[in-house]
């Protein structure tokens, strides 16, 4: 069958293609442990839910505007005020099926073919393929003191003639890594220097620890509100529990965002209707929502942060946000996707290998789910990883004997 060169330059996304994996093994009745998920376990905001049903009883379900209901607009254009000090109008934000699309269809918005877009490892699986999809050139940039915080200098060295967007994702999927103030000051200096799109993914800018307040890149942008070359994404799925209703936004330039529309209004329209009302209940309703994921992902945080630590062969950076921890497991194994096999062949704990994120030797583990999972988890993996635990474990009433060095 003829399938394009483009369609077969893009790989399945690792994380929702591990997500099935455990679903399928679970559906066996395995006692699989998934510590490779990407949303937390928590219920949507009740205030999301009676504003959805409420529109759902009129039984009338329609299209939207290709840009979003003017409902929810609003819902963004409060939020923007509220969290980056900015205030825009209804023509610089347009509201999409997730955080991915948004980004999709900004990539689409900004590139000409063979354009390049850097963005810093590790990275978010989706970056290198969305690119690639929209015609343009991966750049990663790889922190060369093996940190999680990249430097300014080393994105600056990679500007060409080609370069025409940089991406930043802090807090960092999959490190957990925030970037510093500083760090975010001045790229988004160099970026309106050289004229480059940023492209600001704050998909996890609300989900911070150890009372750090989020950090705002508007504050550092001199034109923001007029012809601006950022572009800050974000979405409910994150903050409010939301991944299924699928709704993200983007505010940027008029001009962005109009062309953005029209290339949403050909390719899906707008976002389904019920998500959308959804989204404005939980931006306008209760915000304690918020509030109480951090304090549950803050303790998951560091209880998964502690029992990592007693294992001696990992490197563990402490993670200042978002849900996911990148362990160093080079010492034991190099080879990522040989270890992230080995678990789930062998204890059943799903984690996501780091080359799916442009950093080899670790693994993705999330603390999203229950106390009891990541405590079991932890403890599985190490009983795999460490030569002088006892030879045999007990998952329920199976028994597993260590057949590997
Ligand atoms: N950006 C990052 C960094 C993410 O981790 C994700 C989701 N895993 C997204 C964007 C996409 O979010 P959404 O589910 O709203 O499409």
């Amino acid at each position: 069958m003829s399938i394009s060169q483009l369609a077969r330059s893009i790989k399945e996304s690792a994380t929702l293609q591990l997500n099935e994996t455990a679903a399928i093994l679970r559906d066996k009745g395995e006692p699989v442990i998934h510590l490779g998920g990407g949303e937390p376990k928590g219920r949507a905001p009740i205030d999301a839910i009676t504003t959805c049903t409420a529109m759902l009883n009129t039984g009338e379900v329609r299209y939207t505007p290709a840009d979003g209901i003017p409902a929810l607009k609003k819902a963004v254009i409060r939020y923007t005020e509220e969290n980056y000090k900015r205030t825009v109008g209804p023509d610089k934000v347009i509201i999409s099926s997730g955080a991915k699309q948004g980004i999709m269809v900004a990539l689409q918005t900004i590139l000409e073919p063979k354009d390049e877009v850097i963005f810093p490892a590790p990275y978010w699986v989706s970056y290198p393929e969305m690119v690639k999809l929209a015609g343009g050139v991966p750049v990663v940039v790889t922190p060369e003191d093996g940190s999680f915080q990249p430097q300014v200098k080393e994105i600056a060295d990679m500007i060409g003639s080609y370069t025409k967007a940089v991406i930043i994702n802090s807090p960092n999927n999959p490190s957990g890594a925030m970037y510093s103030r500083d760090f975010i000051a001045e790229i988004v200096k160099l970026c309106e220097k050289k004229s480059l799109y940023l492209i600001m993914d704050d998909t996890y800018n609300r989900l911070v620890y150890d009372n750090q307040a989020p950090i705002n890149c508007c504050e550092f942008s001199h034109n923001f509100t007029q012809q601006s070359k950022l572009i800050l994404i974000n979405c409910v799925s994150k903050m409010y529990a939301m991944t299924g209703f699928r709704i993200g936004w983007t505010v940027a330039s008029q001009d962005v965002i109009q062309a953005m529309t029209n290339i949403q209004s050909q390719q899906t329209s707008g976002p389904a209707a019920p998500s959308q009302w959804a989204a404005v209940g939980a931006l306008t309703g209760l915000q304690t929502s918020i509030d109480s994921l951090r304090m549950t992902l803050e303790n998951n945080r560091n209880v998964m942060v502690s029992r990592l630590k007693m294992l001696s062969s990992l490197k563990v950076t402490k993670p200042a946000g978002t849900f996911y921890c990148f362990p160093d497991f080079s010492a034991y194994e190099k080879d990522s996707q040989k270890l992230s096999k080995l678990l789930l062949d062998k204890v059943r704990v799903v984690t996501v290998p780091g080359k799916e994120f442009g950093m080899e030797g670790h693994l993705r583990l999330s603390f999203c789910g229950t106390i009891k999972e990541i405590k079991e988890g932890i403890e599985r993996i190490q009983w795999a990883i460490d030569p002088s635990s006892p030879n045999e474990l007990y998952l329920g009433d199976r028994k597993l004997v260590r057949d590997w060095a």
